[in-house]
């Protein structure tokens, strides 16, 4: 049976994903959009007098971080993006969320208007909103997950060495938000279980122990990300997962949950044909304002827990292709195998792209394994150039009977 809160959630899910072209930052279309793109709309929020924009501190090389406030509420929430300098898709579901909340321009219907009028309403009015939106701009220009000092700002919370980590600390303990949302990127290869489902989206209510004790304040996390996670099933069914839990002593979701403030981790992950991450930047927007609705109304506490621990753990069960059955020779032998390959992304430097360089990564039994793209090749030998091999670029012809059936160029089936 579907409880109302289900059939609610959705139902503002659904409204949202259809808005999200309205409220989408036409500045920012790609992932290495850069910091300058980010400032640009930053700057101009501060027209607009339902912001307060602050510059909170200085990266490690001189750039801006922001502060922005919005609201009058006595729920403080504070959302933090890209302390990952190369976890991007935050930021720009951020930039959506700011143009939600300045309510530039109108949807076409008037019902519509309405349910989004009355959300913008109620979030401004229950909660104060503390954005800080790309926290490691260093990183994020040098397309590093790293900060300018080579170290990781999410190893970085109690021994505090980087000026990005110290800001955030700080702000914890000066404005005492009552919830917090630390927003990543992971590998787009993560599958929501071991299944073939790319783990497009993951959630994670952080341990504040070792013992991974459900507290009060993590209950809370756990509740919301139910909400979270049913507001964009309708569109990834099956693709969310759970990301591993291990308590991380150094780990800032982890000690934040701790210092009392309930944390929600989102790890974006992959979506088949999204190298941008433009659909999962709008998913991104759905859940968020789904889980901020849900603290502004407080109807997370209709919420069990049970939906969240069932969440599939994220795992790693996916290439890009897995080739079957293939015949492979290979000087005198001939065999039959599996392939998996995996086309790997080369950050152009100075550019906002990517080249994509493929390589055969497993040669064997893949079976329990499963590939974003999938060819059964029974009957079918590899006719290549070059010899292929373990680690080579996945460039070859697929033939039967000596009729062509795939090419191959560079880990992409023609
Ligand atoms: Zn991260």
């Amino acid at each position: 049976m579907i409880s109302l809160s289900t059939t609610y959630a959705q139902g503002l899910g659904e409204i949202l994903y259809d808005s999200h072209e309205i409220y989408y930052e036409k500045t920012i279309t790609k992932r290495r959009f850069g910091y300058q793109t980010l400032v640009n709309r930053i700057e101009g929020l501060k027209k607009n007098n339902l912001f307060e924009v602050s510059i909170a501190t200085k990266s490690t090389e001189g750039r801006n971080i922001y502060l922005i406030k919005c609201g009058t509420g006595k729920t403080k929430v504070m959302l933090w993006s890209q302390m990952h300098g190369d976890e991007p898709t935050a930021t720009m579901a951020l930039a959506d969320i700011f143009n939600f909340l300045e309510n530039k321009k109108d949807s076409s219907t008037r019902k519509i208007n309405l349910i989004l009028d009355n959300l913008r309403e109620e979030l401004l009015k229950k909660c104060t909103f503390y954005f800080v939106p790309m926290l490691n701009p260093d990183g994020a220009e040098a397309w590093t997950r790293y900060t300018n000092l080579g170290i990781d700002m999410n190893r970085d919370a109690l021994a505090l060495q980087t000026p990005e980590g110290q800001l955030l600390k700080q702000l914890v303990f000066d404005l005492k938000p009552d919830f917090g949302f630390n927003l990543h990127d992971k590998n787009r290869r993560y599958s929501a279980g071991q299944s073939g489902n790319l783990a497009t989206m993951s959630f994670l209510a952080t341990a504040y122990n070792e013992a991974e004790d459900v507290n009060p304040t993590r209950k809370r996390a756990m509740q919301i990300i139910v909400g979270m996670n049913q507001a964009v099933q309708l569109y990834i069914p099956n693709a969310v997962g759970r990301w591993v839990s291990d308590f991380e002593p150094r780990a800032f979701g982890d000690n934040i949950q701790k210092w009392g403030t309930t944390l929600i981790l989102i790890e974006s992950g992959g979506y088949k044909n999204d190298p941008e991450k433009q659909y999962i930047r709008k998913l991104n927007f759905v859940s968020l304002l789904t889980g901020l609705q849900m603290i502004a109304n407080k109807s997370y506490k209709k919420q069990g827990v049970k939906e969240y621990e069932q969440l599939p753990i994220n795992s790693k069960a996916i290439y890009d292709l897995i080739i079957r059955n293939v015949t492979i020779k290979k000087g005198e032998s001939i065999f039959k195998a599996d392939l998996a390959i995996n086309r790997n992304e080369r950050p152009v430097k100075g550019k906002d792209y990517f080249t994509n360089s493929s390589e055969i990564e497993e040669i064997g039994d893949m079976s329990v394994f499963f590939g974003t793209d999938e060819i059964e090749a029974m009957g079918m030998e590899i006719i290549a150039e070059k010899e292929i091999g373990l680690g080579s670029k996945a460039d070859f012809q697929l033939v039967k009977e000596g009729k062509l059936i795939y090419t191959i160029k560079n880990g992409r089936i023609e």
